[in-house]
């Protein structure tokens, strides 16, 4: 997602003044981006949270003006909902939280949360809002512990080892000689995909924000820890709204709703239940995976 092209000072810098003044740790991919894409209006005013519903309308998008990628989809998630998408590898879902964390603008349409247009409020204050695993997770040159931390930089030792023992991260830090104290990132140890999507876990854990977006966020685990993590996640994301975009359909059975994406559209929606029994797309998708388990 962040193509990371700049020399090694200018990241040591950029990773001290994320530590330094820096509320939350998605700040750096602004600072990370080749240049912003998109920029606070002038005067734009707080997100004033107060339920955590998100919406989506008609919003059409392309990275290019040569390629629409999103064709005027609609998708609500109303406060505490657990909404899933679910689609094809390309057919736009990251390009979603993208676009709700604002790292482009739709192209037409537009995205509210709680009624207020995402583009006219702080992205400081969006961003504060929402909570994302992302595909895949960025390290700082820091300890363990510190890099859960940056998910709330004031949340006490306490609560950071409450954060690590929720997202299982307990038993792997255990195993290393120096602990949670342990240096990663570039400069330090190299983790492993699944156990970056750990301490990013660790890290949407602390935070507790009203609304939080999983994207494949267990993707790189095997399915039992995948399982261990995802009641972890269902407990952490009561009554909060929760947005997950999952490839394996099995971890996503309970959501309130499923929404299926192909090729930048909205083609079916529906719980679990219902997709199955209208036997379109979501239910070939199912019979698919369920058969490549046995
Ligand atoms: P998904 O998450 O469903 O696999 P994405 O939202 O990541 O799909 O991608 C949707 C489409 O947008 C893909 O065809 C992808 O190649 C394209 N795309 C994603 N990111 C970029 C980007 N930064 N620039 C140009 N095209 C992109
Ligand atoms: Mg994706």
């Amino acid at each position: 997602m962040i193509q990371l092209f700049l020399p090694l000072g200018f990241l040591g810098f950029v990773f001290r003044e994320i530590k330094g003044s820096m509320a939350n740790i998605e700040n750096m991919f602004e600072l990370l981006a080749i240049k912003p894409k998109v920029v606070d209006r002038p005067g734009a005013g707080q997100l004033v949270q107060t339920r955590g519903a998100i919406r989506f309308q008609d919003v059409s998008f392309g990275y290019t003006a040569e390629r629409q990628i999103l064709h005027g989809v609609d998708l609500a998630v109303s406060p505490g909902e657990k909404v899933a998408v679910v689609g094809p590898s390309g057919s736009g879902k990251s390009t979603l939280v993208k676009l709700l964390f604002r790292f482009y603008d739709p192209d037409a349409g537009c995205i509210t949360i709680d009624g207020q247009d995402i583009s006219r409020v702080t992205q400081g204050s969006l961003r504060q809002a929402i909570g994302i695993v992302p595909q895949d997770t960025v390290l700082f040159n820091d300890t363990i512990f510190e890099n859960v931390r940056y998910g709330a930089p004031d949340a006490s030792d306490e609560s950071v080892r409450e954060a690590i023992r929720l997202a299982h991260l307990d038993a792997f830090i255990d195993s290393l000689p120096a602990g949670a104290d342990t240096l990663v990132g570039e400069r330090g140890l190299k983790l492993s995909g699944g156990e970056k999507q750990r301490v990013s876990i660790a890290r949407t854990i602390l935070k507790r924000p009203p609304i939080m977006v999983f994207d494949e966020a267990t993707s790189s685990l095997d399915s039992h820890s995948e399982q261990a993590i995802l009641g972890a996640l269902r407990e952490i994301a009561q009554g909060h709204t929760s947005l997950v975009i999952a490839h394996r359909l099995s971890t996503v059975v309970d959501a309130d709703r499923i929404v299926v994406l192909e090729q930048g559209r909205v083609i079916e929606s529906g719980t679990h239940d219902g997709l199955l029994a209208s036997d379109g797309s979501y239910a070939a998708l199912w019979r698919k995976q369920q058969n490549a388990q046995d």
